[in-house]
Order: structure tokens, then C-alpha cells, then sequence
């Protein structure tokens, strides 16, 4: 009891695999000597993710950034104005302006946080140059598929999903991965399925991804010079960790549902007037990467936050400020993601986290509510 007072009560904990696991594939690693360059841990990597995922082509790149700017490359995307959102990570935006495009932020959906096909249509009609457009199943929440694609087919864009957060969540029986022109996902520690490092891109046909294994290679295979590329490959450490955290996300994705649930009960989500929870769409199943939750009033998130760092408690203002106040943020108005931004709190929230946790937050939020 002690302990649990002490030590700070952080938004999330990173999974770590049984050590003797991943201590197995390490001195695999010592007998070989292969540490990189598209190995056999990154290759049976690959393999076991496409089975799990269940889709055709999966690249693993050195971290879901250079995922999304490999993405936009082989989309043929650089350089061109894609339409995006402002409710998101930095990291969606800064690929973007690191890739030379040039981004046009569109509303977000107030019920689902994620970007709203109706806001990219009205925004068409002062862009109709955008050449593509960057949503993102932020939290691991589903934006429309359907109305992207179709808008994908009117106008001639190409639609790149960022999603980050979407491992494991699931859309009409298939990985929200599976949708779009190709879509990336982030294995960075805190995410759901990491490699501590890492990240992927999917896409639909054999030959992007062949290219995509020449750009995340310097552009080329041994003699063969193909096209300029970057280093974006991923370790065989890094790889193998991939491997064993694999193992356990089915196991990961059940205590999380669990503790979600836990908290809605706690804190009486159904019938709470301070606090609501985003809607989920029909037929997706949430992969619960987070445990997000809107406050009435700014004034009231700022207080529980308040609250919470007096008992060592710090959840995370995920994703604030909007990323239209950044410096080198395109000048646009969203009023509805602004507001979400300010208003919008996640929990400490993790597979393996103790009930006597979950329980010392929600008293904490609802003591200040
Ligand atoms: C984490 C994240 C990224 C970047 O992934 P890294 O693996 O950390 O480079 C991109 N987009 C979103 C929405 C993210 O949360």
C-alpha cells in the first residue's frame, strides 16, 4: 500500500513480455551476429503480423513516423496539399510538412474525435488540388471508411490512414489496418502492440510494398540502385521484442476491456452529467488504446487534473493544444476540434493495471467533480 502511494500513477505503463521470452530470441541473436538489415527476426515479424492483421502487405519501418512519410512517398503524396486533422498527434502533422506537402486541416466529428468526411468535402471546394487526404483513427476509434472511400473515388484522392492507435481494433471483421490506400500503424512503447521502437505500412498491392522495402533501405538492394531512399529499417532487437509482445495481445486487448469497463462503472459513465465518452461507430470493436474522457468545461478538466497531481496522479491532455495553434500550423479554423482539444482528458490506463489503481483514479476524478 505504501508503495502504491509513492510511486507516480503516469497515463500509461509500457508492457513488457516475461524477460526469459524475450531473453530467448536475444541469445538467438548472440549465436547469429544479425542485428539489422532486414533479418530474420524483422522478416518473421512481418510474417506473423500479416497472418495476425490478416492483410496482404506489411512492411516494418524504424517507427510510425517514418511509416507515415515512407506512406505518403510511395502514395505519391510529397510535395502535394492533403487535407488532415488537427486532432492528433504532432507527429501526423510534422510528416506531412517534413515530406513537403502541404496540409489543410478539416473539422473533426464531435461524437467520434476523428476527422469528419462532410468538413473534407466542404474544404474541397477552396482546395480542389488536395491530392490526398490523412485521417486518423485517433484513440483507435473508427473514422467513416466508407464515406472516405467514397470520397477517395469522387474526387480522385488518395485516402492514408495514420493509424497509430489502431492496432487491434476491429471494423466490419477486419483490422481497421486493412482500409484506405494504405495505412500505418506506430509500435512505439506506449501503444498497444510495440517493438519499443517501430512501426508498419500496409498497403493493398505487392508492388508498393516492394518499393516501400527500397525506400526504408537507402533505395536499394545490393547493386540494384533503385530510387533515393532513407534509413527507415527496424532492428532485430527491436523486432524480436515485436515478437513476444505479439504473443500476448489477445490477452492484452481483454484485461483492457476489462479495465475499461471497470472505470465506466466507477464512474458512472452512463449517468454522469460532468463526463461522456466517445461514440463508437457501428461495427467497430475498440481495441481500447486509451481511456479518454470529455469534460463539460476546461475549467472543470484543469480541476480534476489539479486534483489528481496532489494524489501523484498524472493522466494526460491527449491531444492538447490542437494542432492548429502550432507555430508552423497551417491558419485554419476547427472549431469543434479546438473545443474538444481543451476539453478532452486521458486516464492512467494499461493491460496490466491493478483494480486498487483504477480505483484510487476514479475517487480522485469524482471527489473533484
Ligand atoms: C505515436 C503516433 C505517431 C508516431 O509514431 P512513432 O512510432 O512514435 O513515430 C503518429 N501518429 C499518431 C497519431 C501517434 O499517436
Amino acid at each position: 500500500m505504501k508503495e502504491l502511494q509513492s510511486k507516480p500513477i503516469n497515463v500509461t505503463e509500457a508492457f513488457l513480455p516475461p524477460q526469459e521470452e524475450y531473453q530467448k530470441f536475444i541469445n538467438e541473436i548472440y549465436r547469429t551476429h544479425i542485428l539489422s538489415n532486414q533479418g530474420p527476426f524483422v522478416t518473421r515479424l512481418e510474417g506473423s503480423l500479416r497472418k495476425h492483421l490478416d492483410v496482404p502487405q506489411l512492411s516494418a519501418v524504424a517507427n510510425g513516423t517514418l511509416a507515415l512519410q515512407l506512406a505518403l512517398h510511395q502514395l505519391g503524396l510529397k510535395g502535394k496539399k492533403v487535407i488532415t486533422t488537427p486532432f492528433t498527434y504532432v507527429a501526423t502533422l510534422s510528416s506531412l510538412l517534413w515530406e513537403d506537402c502541404e496540409p489543410v486541416f478539416a473539422d473533426i466529428d464531435p461524437s467520434t474525435f476523428c476527422l469528419s468526411p462532410e468538413m473534407v468535402e466542404q474544404t474541397l471546394r477552396y482546395h480542389p488540388d488536395a491530392a490526398g487526404v490523412l485521417p486518423v483513427h485517433v484513440f483507435g476509434l473508427a473514422c467513416d471508411i466508407d464515406a472516405f472511400a467514397n470520397l477517395g473515388a469522387k474526387y480522385g484522392l488518395k485516402i492514408l490512414y495514420d493509424g497509430a492507435h489502431a492496432f487491434g481494433s476491429i471494423f466490419n471483421d477486419k483490422s481497421l489496418l486493412t482500409y484506405g490506400d494504405a495505412s500505418i500503424c506506430s509500435f512505439h512503447a506506449t501503444k498497444l502492440f510495440h517493438t519499443i521502437e517501430g512501426g508498419c505500412i500496409i498497403t493493398q498491392d505487392g508492388k508498393n510494398a516492394e518499393n516501400i522495402s527500397f525506400l526504408r533501405a537507402f533505395g536499394h538492394q545490393w547493386e540494384n540502385y533503385k530510387s533515393l531512399g532513407i534509413n527507415a529499417k527496424l532492428s532485430e532487437m527491436h523486432a524480436a521484442m515485436g515478437l513476444c509482445v505479439l504473443k500476448h495481445v489477445p490477452e492484452i486487448l481483454k484485461k483492457r476491456a476489462q479495465i475499461s469497463g471497470l472505470y465506466d462503472k466507477l464512474l458512472n459513465i452512463d449517468n454522469n452529467q460532468w463526463i461522456t465518452r466517445p461514440k463508437l461507430v457501428a461495427g467497430l470493436q475498440w481495441n481500447h488504446a486509451y481511456y479518454p474522457v470529455l469534460f463539460k468545461s476546461e475549467e472543470l478538466l484543469l480541476k480534476v487534473m489539479n486534483k489528481l497531481k496532489q494524489e501523484n496522479i498524472f493522466p494526460r491532455r491527449y491531444f492538447y493544444p490542437s494542432l492548429t495553434s502550432l507555430p508552423y500550423s497551417p491558419k485554419q479554423a476547427c472549431p469543434v476540434a479546438d473545443d474538444i482539444a481543451r476539453r478532452i482528458l486521458c486516464l492512467p490506463f494499461w493491460a496490466d493495471m491493478a483494480e486498487e489503481i483504477v480505483n484510487k483514479v476514479a475517487t480522485g476524478v469524482l471527489q473533484s467533480l
